[in-house]
């Protein structure tokens, strides 16, 4: 006999085997495999798991629905049982500053409350989103602001593919009900270039990066998602081979001496492993370039030479090299070459054979350019001494 309360439903056979603790489990960013489990665990059957996951997972990734009563395909019973165990819970946004031209800042506040950024960078044929991995970073490159704040914690995937559902959201990207297709794409590439290593959070940028590239849902083809890192040599092959997207690399100097004060991480992983080990990586995954980045740093890194050198480093590695004009932040310690200097920097490699581009700095008026993210709101500062040490200063 059913008794008027009891949540059971046709679709739930057994009773719950692992409930959540302190809550609700966030659906947000479980692969499906660990969704499927997570249904299993609810009382969903096997058999049927597979098939609630792509039911529920639409929901979500594809039509950006909330609200489990909303999910008209499943049964009513089935829907009370995911909103009592369960929960569709995106990063909240704090503030959003819109730049002069187009540029979106966003301030998201996530679990504890601590605070990220993201920076929707709007173009005329496409639309970058460049999201967070870390809150603060371990790591301390000394042109960097992110690098004075911190480490305070890993983002989790679902805070991860949160960012990009946050920016549809205010886009108003998500598809029209009963249109057959998501035909708008604002959000059509994503780079993993905002607070935070990547590569020291791997598993949960992996993880948010297959749902993210999931091809009933979020759709981003892996050649549209760009992971940049500062050079976890350890973790590149494993960039390649699990999550298969691009890849770009903080290189920044021509000589370890230098890279070792502006990429600290360079005095464990020096130029030539790094190099080496790029080598390795488009064979891996089918040949696509990788990405240098090069930032600007007036009479530090900028000089025709370094150019020069910077050519004969990479000999063989089939690449492209963005230089990227300084974005200067209050305090930091370096200037941004001047414009004919990097001209003249990205014709010598330009005349090498390489596409050289020249980052048009975005967002500035809202310090929304490449690393000048940092939440102000976050306290947690490394020292002064911290910061130099590292960075052999
Ligand atoms: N932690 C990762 C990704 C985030 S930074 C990494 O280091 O690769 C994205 C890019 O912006 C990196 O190449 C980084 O070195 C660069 N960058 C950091 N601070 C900058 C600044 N003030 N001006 C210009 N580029 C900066
Ligand atoms: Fe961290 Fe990247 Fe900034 Fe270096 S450049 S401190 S790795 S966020």
């Amino acid at each position: 006999m059913t008794q008027p309360n009891a949540p059971i439903t046709q679709d739930v056979h057994t009773i719950p085997r692992k409930l959540p603790e302190g809550g609700k489990i966030n659906l947000v960013g479980l692969t499906r495999a660990q969704m499927s489990e997570a249904l299993i665990a609810a009382g969903t059957p096997e058999k049927q798991a597979k098939m609630r996951v792509g039911q529920v997972w639409q929901w979500i990734y594809h039509w950006g629905v909330r609200d489990f009563a909303a999910m008209t395909n499943l049964a009513k019973d089935y829907r009370a049982m995911l909103a009592e165990q369960f929960e569709i819970t995106l990063p909240e946004i704090v503030t959003k500053q819109v730049s002069e031209d187009g540029t979106r800042k966003y301030l998201l506040r996530i679990a504890g409350g601590h605070e990220v950024e993201a920076v929707y960078i709007p173009e005329e044929t496409r639309g970058t989103l460049c999201i967070s991995s870390q809150v603060g970073c371990t790591l301390t490159c000394s042109f960097c602001h992110t690098g004075t704040q911190k480490l305070v914690r890993n983002l989790t995937a679902g805070e991860i593919v949160g960012q990009v559902m946050v920016a549809r959201d205010d886009l108003g990207e998500w598809p029209e009900k009963n249109s057959p297709k998501n035909e708008t794409r604002l959000v059509s590439n994503v780079v993993l270039m905002g607070m935070g290593e990547p590569l020291y959070n791997f598993d949960n940028v992996r993880d948010a990066m297959q749902v993210v590239m999931d091809n009933e849902g979020l759709t981003l083809s892996r050649r549209r998602i760009t992971l940049s890192t500062s050079g976890v040599v350890p973790e590149i092959a494993k960039t390649a081979e699990e999550i298969g997207c691009l890849l770009a690399v903080s290189f920044h100097a021509t000589t370890d001496e230098v890279r070792d004060r502006l990429v600290p991480i360079n005095k464990r992983w020096n130029i030539e492993t790094l190099l080496n080990t790029l080598r390795e990586y488009p064979r891996l995954s089918n040949s696509e370039r990788i990405t240098f980045e090069y930032v600007m740093l007036k009479g530090v890194n900028d000089s025709d030479e370094d150019a020069r050198r910077l050519v004969k480093l990479i000999k063989g590695i089939p690449a492209k090299i963005n230089l990227i004009p300084f974005n200067e932040w209050p305090g930091a310690p370096y200037e941004r070459s001047d414009w004919q200097r990097i001209e003249s920097f990205a014709d010598i490699i330009y005349k090498a054979g390489y596409a050289s581009p020249i980052r048009t700095p975005r967002g500035e008026d809202i310090m929304a350019a490449c690393g000048q993210l940092k939440s102000a709101t976050e306290r947690s500062r490394k020292s002064r001494a911290e910061i130099a040490a590292e960075a052999g200063l």
